[in-house]
């Protein structure tokens, strides 16, 4: 790691209103004139009805406006994460935020082909392998956990086990990884992985929103020993870390469940900062999984997502509470 290098990065992205948003008349209440602090307008309504807005102020390590690309995004949140990778190290980037506040976006990318962080990583560690001396070669799995549960999305959703090896280190028993000559064969198992994602998606109840998904990155040298790692997560949608009172119990229990790997994964990485012994990593199977990403010399980026929209006010704030959270020493 680079000297004065954070190990720990908190950025927020905000994304344009969409265009039916804007047909619909939608009122933006975020503002993003400045590259550290976000201000969210909300609207309240005093004892005598009258209208006022209450502003609400927080300061990260970037904040991204919605004329943001993927690409200026990757250059100030993973780049940094690729660099540490390709030098040995782990890192790990995460995608936070409300379903439909553009995590999925920033990570794979744009309907019109404009390529995400997934995509602009691959490329950037394939043309560092394909001109560096050492024979490293690049392995790659990809996984969600939904209810606690893992599922494999590079093997049929294969049911899959974690376990923790004499040594302590987190082993997911079954899981399929693809060694990978280029770039372009990454990206091609990583979206056969999302089209098994893409399975069971029925709108705003998407199993999507409902689970994170695990992109791993591996380098490994002649030996097999581990040479760089990288993780891209895109988290399932926080709101739902709120349907712990939903009428489905189905509802209930995923929201239950989200609900603590979210508030695990916040304590787990508050942990990175403090150099605290103990790590809270078995409190949720996203945390225990990612148990390595929390130790040592790791790096962190947390992209928190927001919406723009005035009556998703409510979730954006707690977006950026947790965030807020997140940073905070
Ligand atoms: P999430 O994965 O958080 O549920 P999505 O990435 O699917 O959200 O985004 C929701 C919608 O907003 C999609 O139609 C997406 O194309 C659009 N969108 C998200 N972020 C941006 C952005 N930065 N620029 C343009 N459109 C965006
Ligand atoms: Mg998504």
């Amino acid at each position: 790691r680079r000297q004065g290098e954070q190990r720990i990065c908190v950025c927020v992205r905000k994304r344009p209103l969409t265009c039916a948003e804007s047909r619909r008349g939608e009122a933006d209440a975020v503002t993003t004139s400045d590259r550290e602090c976000v201000v969210i307008n909300e609207t309240k309504v005093a004892l005598d009805l009258t209208q006022y807005i209450l502003q609400h102020r927080f300061f990260f390590n970037q904040v991204f406006g919605e004329e943001s690309s993927n690409e200026e995004v990757y250059q100030r949140t993973a780049y940094p994460l690729v660099q540490h990778m390709l030098s040995g190290g782990e890192a790990t980037c995460f995608a936070y935020g409300q379903t439909g506040a553009g995590k999925t976006h920033t990570m794979l990318g744009s309907a019109t082909g404009k390529p995400g962080l997934y995509e602009l990583a691959v490329r950037d560690i394939f043309t560092h392998l394909s001109t560096s001396h050492v024979q490293n070669q690049a392995y790659v799995s990809f996984f969600e956990i939904y209810c606690g549960h893992l599922y494999d999305l590079l093997d049929h959703r294969k049911r899959l086990f974690a376990r923790e090896d004499r040594k302590k280190a987190v082993q997911i028993a079954g899981l399929r990884t693809v060694r990978v000559e280029s770039a372009d064969s990454l990206l091609e198992v990583i979206s056969q992985g999302i089209k098994e994602r893409k399975q069971g998606t029925n709108g705003v109840n998407a199993l999507s929103s409902r689970s994170h998904a695990l992109l791993e990155i591996q380098l490994k040298g002649e030996n097999l020993q581990s040479a760089g790692r990288i993780w891209f997560v895109d988290l399932a949608g926080s709101e739902r870390a709120s349907d712990t009172k939903d009428p489905n119990r189905q509802s209930r229990i995923e929201g239950a469940e989200i609900n603590q790997s979210l508030l695990a994964l916040k304590e787990c990485i508050r942990t990175l900062d403090q150099k605290k012994q103990h790590i809270p990593f078995r409190q949720s199977k996203l945390t225990q999984v990612l148990k390595d990403s929390f130790i040592g010399d790791s790096l962190t980026c947390m992209i928190a997502n927001i919406s723009p929209c005035h009556l998703a006010t409510e979730h954006t704030l707690n977006t950026l509470r947790y965030a807020d959270r997140v940073k905070e020493l």
